[in-house]
Parts: C-alpha cells; sequence; structure tokens
C-alpha cells in the first residue's frame, strides 16, 4: 500500500512538473534546480552566477528554505527579482509549491530562474520542479564520500559542481577518485571544481549554463 501511495505522490507532482516546464518554455526561460546539502554554496553560486551574467542574462531567483528568508535577502541586495518558499518544515520543493512562487516571478522579464532548492542530498532528487538542468554542489569538506551514500542525487544531476576547492590544501579530498566515482554512475555529467570563495572556475560554470541555454559565449 505505501509503495502505491509514493508512486501517487510522484505522478501527481510529475504532471505539475510538465505544467511547470510548458510555463518556462512559454516564456522562452530557462530554469535551474540547485541542489545540494545544507552549507555547500547554493545562495554563493547564485551570487557568483549573478556576477557572470550581469549584462547578459536577466536573471530571477526563487530561494526555498525550510523557515526565515536570511538567503532571499541576500540575493535581494543583488537587484534581481527573487521569490522566497518557505516549506514549513518540507525538506524538499515540489513542483505544487514551485507552481505558486511562480505566479509572483516576472517570467517575461527574465531569461533564466535559479531555483535554490531545500539543502537536502535525498528527496530533492526525486521531486522534479519542472525545470531543464538539475544541478548539484558537492563541497570539499562534506569528503569524497557522498557518491556513496546519495548515489540518486549523483546520478540525476546534469552539473556537479565541486565547491570549495581553496580548502584543498588543507582536507583529505581526492578530487580525481571523486569524478571518477560520478561518471561511473552518471554517463552526461559535466563536472566543475570551483570556488565561491575565490572565484575559481566559475567562468567555466557560467560558460556552460550559457551554451545549456543555447546562449554560447
Ligand atoms: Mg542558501
Ligand atoms: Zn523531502
Amino acid at each position: 500500500m505505501e509503495i502505491k501511495i509514493v508512486k501517487d505522490i510522484l505522478d501527481a507532482n510529475e504532471q505539475l512538473a510538465q505544467r511547470n516546464r510548458k510555463l518556462f518554455d512559454s516564456n522562452n526561460l530557462f530554469a535551474v534546480n540547485l541542489m545540494s546539502s545544507p552549507g555547500a554554496g547554493k545562495t554563493s553560486l547564485i551570487l557568483q552566477t549573478l556576477k557572470g551574467l550581469k549584462g547578459k542574462i536577466k536573471i530571477g531567483v526563487i530561494e526555498g528554505d525550510v523557515s526565515s528568508s536570511l538567503d532571499a535577502e541576500v540575493i535581494a541586495k543583488e537587484g534581481v527579482p527573487v521569490v522566497q518558499i518557505n516549506t514549513g518544515g518540507g525538506c524538499h520543493l515540489d513542483a505544487n509549491m514551485l507552481s505558486t512562487a511562480l505566479d509572483n516571478v516576472p517570467l517575461k522579464d527574465i531569461q533564466l530562474l535559479l531555483i535554490e532548492n531545500v539543502g537536502n542530498l535525498i528527496c530533492p532528487a526525486e521531486f522534479t520542479l519542472g525545470e531543464h538542468r538539475k544541478v548539484l554542489i558537492s563541497s570539499i569538506p562534506e569528503g569524497d564520500d557522498k557518491p556513496f551514500k546519495y548515489p540518486l542525487m549523483f546520478h540525476k544531476a546534469d552539473a556537479v559542481l565541486i565547491n570549495k576547492i581553496d580548502l584543498l590544501p588543507y582536507l583529505n579530498f581526492d578530487t580525481q577518485a571523486f569524478s571518477r566515482t560520478i561518471e561511473g554512475m552518471n554517463q552526461k555529467v559535466e563536472i566543475f571544481p570551483i570556488s565561491c570563495a575565490t572565484g575559481q572556475g566559475i567562468e567555466e560554470w557560467v560558460s556552460w549554463l550559457l551554451t545549456q541555454m543555447g546562449h554560447p559565449i
């Protein structure tokens, strides 16, 4: 019985996600679902991406959090439209929450929508939102064993950003082994070592993003 209920929930989510996707496509809008554990650098990546695409692409942001609007306030200072979703305890965004938030996003005025999911490596992987790409941020301090522990997330990501590489000299993290493990479970994945603190690798990430959007530089 329980399995059927879970399947029904995911089927309903899928239908709403398809509706979100149609809304994106009819507005020529590219949507990216940013996922990671708490503290891996989703908000920092959004800030770096806004900087990297300033004057090139018009961006809107949706901030998903269990509670508070701290991250949304940081983003709003950059002068881009931002909408906060508080899940009220929920550990992931779903297509229905996103659909409601989209009512407050100026879809016609933006070309790229960055959706910051709730910090969690488990269920955000299961709930598609209608996004065009799934991007996973995995940071050096979390350790290089995460693909083994959360395989679905790594399997589904279109890109994995290895963040905080400025900390590599201080921590025991095998970047090559980490990348090989991910590539073994995901044929399509692109991997970018980055540091949101120093800006290293951000140019490559931004360039990949533009190519995905059909706007190569
Ligand atoms: Mg954040
Ligand atoms: Zn969840």
